[in-house]
């Protein structure tokens, strides 16, 4: 596989290195080495990149790992290792972030469960928008929350799909939905995805939690 044309659009040193290692935590070594030899990235074999706020991640390169997961693993284990990858890379270190920082307060943990996620949600998005070129949005519906990717990388430059595809951030939602809400699992499914043609990635997160 040849890499992805670059995309100019960036996420901060920082996100490269959290996702990397994630990757590295649920595939191992030998796993993650060959996911990177397979999607170009031979320069972040036991090189990651730094842990710093810099935008030098580029949009690409997040999405030639999840088309390597796809081809190494299959369009089903892929997408179970895509999605973990995207819930350690939450668990690990996003939920440290300044704008997520107070969920940990005691005054937050006593709030009732959808004023949790009416905070939240919103803060993730923002660590998002500010810290990166990943603009992110949140609306509120009665029954829904619609979580909106306006530039995504997870599936940047990507068209051969004919399903949606951004499972590393439909990982990463489920598990700062958890954290969020204090141990809850949401459904969250990807409704529009920029790889089948629409102009964005949107996600639907039920308010209800299933468990
Ligand atoms: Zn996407």
């Amino acid at each position: 596989m040849s890499p992805m044309e670059k995309s100019g659009l960036y996420y901060p040193n920082k996100f490269g290195m959290i996702t990397i290692k994630a990757l590295e935590e649920v595939m191992g070594k030998n796993g993650l080495n060959a996911i990177l030899n397979l999607s170009g990235l031979t320069h972040y074999i036991d090189n990651y990149p730094p842990d710093n706020l810099e935008k030098q991640f580029d949009f690409s390169e997040l999405s030639g790992i999840g088309i390597a997961l796809e081809e190494m693993y299959g369009p089903r284990g892929g997408r179970g290792l895509a999605l973990r990858a995207g819930r350690a890379t939450f668990a690990d270190a996003l939920k440290n972030f300044g704008a997520l920082a107070g969920v940990g307060d005691m005054a937050f943990k006593v709030l009732p469960l959808q004023a949790k996620l009416r905070i939240g949600l919103p803060a993730m998005a923002r660590i998002f928008s500010q810290i990166s070129d990943q603009h992110s949005t949140v609306e509120e519906k009665e029954n829904e929350f619609i979580y909106t990717i306006h530039k995504c990388p997870v599936c940047w430059g990507r068209h051969d799909v004919d399903k949606p595809v951004c499972f590393i951030a439909t990982g990463l939602l489920q598990e700062g939905l958890k954290w969020v809400s204090g141990g809850n699992e949401f459904r969250v499914n990807e409704s529009l995805c920029h790889a089948l043609g629409d102009d964005v990635c949107e996600f639907i997160i039920q308010k209800e939690p299933i468990s």
